[in-house]
């Protein structure tokens, strides 16, 4: 399985230190607390220690260790994924979706499938605009919905102007008609790890692939934007918490042979559910 062999790509994903620093720049008070201790960790992750093992899927790098090789985050108590499940009724502000065409480069980092250096499209959540960044894909599906996973769960990434908060839309996709609105993406699936340089850290940064084509971001969503909405976690190392996650209702479609094109490549990407714990899992009712 590719993705259990991939070796580590990057203890810490360059995006997410430059979010943890621009929150210690931006924020006072308890919050720059909590992010020059994020800082601290993460600086103690690149500080040149070569870890025995690294995150994987499966075996002694799997989701069960990832505490204990150097990311103690992911042992936390609001962490992602979730079963999507007995949730609470609310009349939740909806997502505004300001997506265009973005040009199609792309990644394989071992870990996943993802659609890079995306620019122009955002979404309003709570009075917040976050950027759209980059948008990958786990298979099966890390969230269930009500126990049951969807063959492919799509990611897209957003994050404020700062950096210093994040927000991730998750989408379902079912097997079903053919997505024409992913053509672009899927006639360029990177089967093999993309090419990188190593940064001062010794970390693995990915060169994506111009492909040359574009994709329109607008039909990748499904008719109905209903959400589940709650607080989470990156769902790869490291485990960062304090993610908006808002997870939509309504599946889009693929077609079989679409999603074999992906699990061809990558199948089993997907991490283990987490305890809801004290949190509460919000579902919009209100279109
Ligand atoms: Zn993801």
């Amino acid at each position: 399985m590719l993705v259990a062999l991939a070796g580590c790509e990057g203890v810490v994903p360059e995006s997410t230190t430059e979010m943890i620093s621009a929150t210690a720049e931006a924020v006072a008070g308890q919050a720059a607390e909590v992010a020059e201790q994020a800082i601290a960790e993460v600086e103690e992750h690149t500080a040149g220690e070569t870890h025995a093992v690294h995150w994987a899927y499966e075996g002694e790098g799997g989701p069960e260790n990832w505490d204990e090789l150097g990311y103690p985050d992911c042992a936390g108590a609001t962490q992602s994924p979730i079963n999507l499940a007995s949730a609470t009724g609310a009349d939740l502000e909806n997502i505004q979706f300001a997506y265009g065409d973005a040009a199609v480069k792309m990644l394989n980092n071992g870990h996943t499938i993802q659609v890079d250096q995306i620019e122009g499209s955002q979404v309003v959540i709570g009075g917040e605009t976050y950027f759209l960044k980059q948008f990958h894909f786990h298979s099966p599906s890390e969230h269930t919905l009500n126990g049951g996973a969807f063959p492919i769960e799509m990611h897209l990434v957003h994050k404020t102007a700062d950096e210093s908060k994040a927000a991730v839309v998750g989408v379902f996709i079912r097997e079903g008609a053919e997505n024409a609105a992913l053509a672009s993406v899927w006639a360029h699936l990177p089967a093999e790890e993309s090419p990188y340089v190593l940064d001062e850290h010794g970390e693995k940064v990915y060169t994506p692939q111009d492909t040359g084509e574009s994709i329109s971001l607008a039909a990748l969503l499904p008719a109905e934007a209903l959400f589940f909405r709650y607080e989470g976690s990156l769902t790869t190392p490291p485990c960062t918490s304090g993610i908006l996650w808002s997870v939509l209702q309504m599946p889009i479609e693929m077609s079989a042979e679409q999603i074999a094109q992906f699990t061809r490549i990558m199948e089993g990407n997907n991490r283990p559910l987490q305890d809801l714990n004290a949190r509460t899992l919000q579902v919009d009712e209100t279109p």
